[in-house]
């Protein structure tokens, strides 16, 4: 049998239509897109125009709102850092506040952990309900005289719940806050226009929808508000001074063809998705008892985040060469590390313990489900 991947949130693999695209500019095309005197920096620099053109349509953005990164754990450091930079150099003392969930991936968490503990930033990461979501009237209540960022997970990672993102689109911007939202699990799943949620900061990863890894962007609004942050990394000026570092050429041609392709099938591969995620809840419910389903019922089309209460995962660890998983917490030599996202939703570390994610892609079939479900109840009932 062959190996089952159902792991497509932790990454997935580059398009064969992207990795077309990409070839020439490897060899062929090698030219540095900052070489503006010869046929080689004008091939890179219009084959960047190009990307930053496709990946502005996948959002509703205007391409020069578009800034290329080496993916979202930058993007994400970028937002918060450059954010804080700005204010900071134009006022060394100021008081700045950011508001954010207890529910965002480490490369949110962690940058305002350090933002917190050596920037002097007073940052609230707040409560969310049981499904992961957090409520409205709580970010009101939140909001200081110096808060600058609002900063949401669009789409949760490990048990894929759609955070309200309009309505706190709405919120910042009465309260002249930026809103920036992290939408790596969103693109290519959902909807993601700027028309209807209006954020003004955004972070996206290519390899989380079919294109290369270490690629990404950050939008920033250009208008209403104009968003002002400063760089961190200072050279060569590239991406209008923001992020210098030689464009890496390859990687945004892949990162442009691939959301071009999501935006192209999102509506279909959102509706086969979701069809096949329901039958693999309605499966694991029919074939194993004690199974709760996290998250609640605005979710991602490719996530299901599953509790096997009552059952010893470890009794997988046989079968996993053959089927590819996420467990809901990490185990590190034999201790059970209990994930601060299944805590944040009420489970205990035993339950956590429980927890599979099933992702959801391209390439997943329901004779891929069928024989998941067969393995898991092998597994854990030895049936
Ligand atoms: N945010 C979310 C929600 C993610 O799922 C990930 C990847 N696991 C990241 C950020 C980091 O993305 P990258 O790998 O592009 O740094």
């Amino acid at each position: 049998m062959k190996a089952i991947y159902l792991d497509y949130n932790a990454t997935t693999p580059v398009d064969p239509l992207v990795l077309e695209k990409m070839l020439p500019y490897f060899q062929n095309h090698f030219g540095n897109a900052a070489s503006s005197n010869h046929q080689w920096g004008w091939a890179a620099q219009s084959a960047i125009k190009n990307a930053r053109q496709q990946v502005a349509a996948l959002i509703g953005a205007h391409e020069n709102e578009i800034y290329f990164t080496s993916g979202a754990t930058e993007s994400n450091n970028m937002a918060i850092f450059g954010l804080i930079q700005k204010i900071r150099s134009e006022n060394k003392e100021a008081r700045i506040h950011m508001i954010s969930t207890q529910v965002e991936h480490e490369s949110i968490k962690k940058a305002l952990e350090h933002a917190r503990d050596f920037y002097n930033i007073e940052v609230d990461f707040l409560p969310v309900n049981k499904d992961a979501i957090i409520d409205i009237e709580d970010v009101k209540k939140a909001i200081r005289p110096h808060t600058k960022l609002i900063s949401v997970i669009w789409i949760q990672n490990e048990v894929g719940s759609i955070q309200p993102i309009e309505a706190l689109a709405k919120l910042a911007k009465e309260n002249k806050i930026y809103l920036h939202t992290d939408a790596t699990q969103a693109l290519g799943k959902i909807p993601t226009s700027l028309q209807t949620a209006a954020v003004d900061m955004l972070s996206g990863s290519a390899h989380k929808f079919y294109g290369p890894k270490g690629v990404g962007f950050l939008y920033l609004r250009a208008q209403n508000p104009k968003v002002q942050i400063q760089p961190l990394l200072w050279g060569g000026g590239q991406e209008k001074d923001l992020r210098s570092g030689t464009s890496n050429v390859p990687g945004i041609v892949g990162l442009g063809a691939a959301a071009e392709i999501a935006q192209k099938n999102l509506a279909e591969e959102k509706k086969r998705c979701q069809n096949l995620r329901d039958f693999l809840w309605s499966e694991l419910q029919k074939e194993i008892p004690g199974v709760q389903l996290n998250g609640g019922t605005v979710r991602s089309p490719v996530n299901l985040s599953v509790t096997f209460h009552g059952h010893n995962l470890d009794l997988l660890t046989p079968y996993l060469p053959q089927l590819a998983l996420s467990a809901g917490s990490a185990c590190h030599s034999d201790t059970w590390t209990h994930s601060y996202v299944l805590k944040a939703i009420g489970l205990s570390k035993d339950e956590s313990a429980q927890t599979l994610r099933f992702s959801l892609g391209r390439f997943t079939t329901q004779e891929e489900l069928q024989e998941a479900v067969r393995i898991i109840k092998k597994a854990l009932l030895n049936q």
